[in-house]
């Protein structure tokens, strides 16, 4: 069964992000979003409250989680149309800046969002392949995660060049991800209130390559994730969450 509502619908790319919060949760299987999609949707409820989570699914050419900026927009599209929620989370990893005063382990709820990596030198598409989004803060849900401020870069690549390196100092940005960007412009579309929480596996401004520093931090963050959802989801929020503007 797919839910006609729901409060909170939280999205991440890998199951292996998700794993804890649907066991933390105990959220059930629901039904397939698409039979063309292996997007997953699990649902239940917690603190009274309606949950539906949903991963990207594996692909099933490449085997393996489809993460990145395209299924994030289909799946946020898809996963809206069935669960229409009060409020789209897009959770998970990201990377973080030393500069910044990131370190492993800390978690953001940035209220900034664009794209690093998509460079159109023409009037208008310039501004649309950037799609720069600043979204309203929420200091309720803040306080509950007790989740820093931040800007946050999304992009195509784990890795960057140094051209994107020197675009993050600029920006200040303090989160680096693949898929939040994309997913803040699907509820902007669909006018629905919007927030990130993202916890930071590697360090982008470090010698340590993303990837081994992702696959050691990972659970450990996982748990800070896990922590902070369920803060969000016990909070009682009286004000109206606004649409992306
Ligand atoms: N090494 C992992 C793959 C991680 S891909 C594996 O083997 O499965 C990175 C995922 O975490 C993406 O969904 C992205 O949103 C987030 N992420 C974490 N650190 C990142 C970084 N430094 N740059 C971009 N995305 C990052």
């Amino acid at each position: 069964m797919q839910p006609a509502s729901v409060d909170f619908l939280i999205q991440l790319a890998m199951q292996a992000e998700a794993q804890p919060l649907i066991s933390h949760f105990r959220l059930a299987p629901a039904r397939a979003l698409s039979p063309n999609a292996p997007a997953q949707l699990f649902t239940g409820t917690a603190h009274g409250r309606s949950i539906a989570l949903v991963t990207h699914g594996r692909d099933p050419h490449f085997h393996c989680d489809r993460i990145g900026t395209e299924t994030a927009t289909l799946v946020a599209h898809l996963a809206i149309c069935a669960c229409h929620p009060r409020l789209l989370v897009s959770a998970g990893a990201c990377g973080g800046f030393q500069t910044q005063g990131g370190a492993i382990g800390d978690l953001y709820m940035p209220t900034r969002f664009f794209f690093h990596d998509q460079r159109v030198a023409i009037p208008k598409l310039e501004q649309f392949a950037i799609g720069d989004c600043t979204v309203s803060d929420h200091p309720a849900f803040r306080a509950a995660m007790r989740a820093k401020h931040g800007i946050c870069a999304t992009g195509s690549s784990l890795d960057a060049t140094p051209s994107e390196m020197a675009l993050f100092a600029r920006e200040r940005v303090t989160c680096k991800d693949m898929e939040a960007a994309a997913i803040a412009r699907v509820a902007r579309d669909h006018a629905i209130p919007f927030i990130a929480v993202k916890v930071v596996t590697d360090l982008v401004d470090d010698h340590e390559p993303a990837e081994s520093a992702f696959a050691r931090n990972l659970s450990k963050a996982l748990v800070r994730l896990v922590d902070a959802l369920d803060a969000l989801i016990a909070t009682q929020v009286s004000s109206q969450v606004a649409p992306p503007g």
